[in-house]
């Protein structure tokens, strides 16, 4: 492995979030894979938190010269919000109480040196969607997990993907003992409307499209 490659896994290992890191690790391998077969595409994540999965996919970017486009409001999803099970005091901003990602988000792909490849997309997920033309050559839905968000987002984007892209979702949970229902049900649409599975690690789900 290159030392830019074990510098940047390093520091993935780091940052705060929810993707363990042999889940982290495939996100890299699938990324080569999706880079060698289109260079200079262009990636898409919904759900960008303080850019953990972002360096682990930016790594393979920047290997195969694609860009990455990170999208989060940085204001947390339920789950993160005050009272919840994945609340994180440190990220609150102290002036207005409210959580905000992006300082931690925009320090983590400084340090990777990573920002002529990974690109920050602030807004809402469906809103950025309506108005973004580009064809995607992978796409990684970890965004919302609740019902409708997680709908909104696998609606809002796949279209994107283009014939023989990635897509590419989180937090998939065949056993509802292990967690929520919503990233499990859209990759079962995504599998009855022309995609394929081409690899699973953890709760990560790789697909392509036919
Ligand atoms: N992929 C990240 C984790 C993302 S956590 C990693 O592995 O490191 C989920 C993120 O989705 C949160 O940061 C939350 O702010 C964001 N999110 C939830 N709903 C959203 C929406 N509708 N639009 C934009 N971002 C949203
Ligand atoms: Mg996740």
């Amino acid at each position: 492995m290159s030392t830019r490659a074990q510098q940047l896994r390093a520091l993935a290992r780091k940052v705060k979030g929810f993707m363990p890191d042999d889940e982290g690790e495939a996100l890299t391998e699938i990324g080569r894979e999706a880079g060698a077969t289109f260079p200079g595409g262009a990636w898409l994540e919904v759900g960008a938190w303080c850019g953990k999965s972002a360096v682990y996919l930016g790594l393979a970017a920047e290997e195969t010269g694609c860009v990455l486009y990170s999208l989060d409001h940085h204001h947390g999803s339920e789950e993160n919000q005050v009272g919840w099970e994945h609340f994180d005091p440190e990220l609150i901003d102290p002036v207005d109480g409210r959580l905000n990602t992006l300082p931690h988000w925009q320090r983590t792909i400084a340090t990777a040196r990573l920002e002529e490849t990974v690109v920050g997309l602030v807004g809402s997920s469906v809103t950025i969607a309506s108005h973004f033309a580009t064809p995607l050559d992978l796409l990684f839905i970890d965004g919302g997990h609740g019902h409708d968000v997680a709908w909104a987002d696998y609606f809002a984007w796949t279209p994107a993907v283009r014939d023989g892209g990635w897509l590419l979702i989180h937090d998939v949970f065949p056993d509802p003992a292990d967690g929520g229902r919503p990233p499990y049900e859209i990759y079962l649409e995504a599998l009855a409307n022309g995609f394929s599975d081409v690899a699973a690690v953890g709760s990560l789900r790789a697909l392509r499209r036919d």
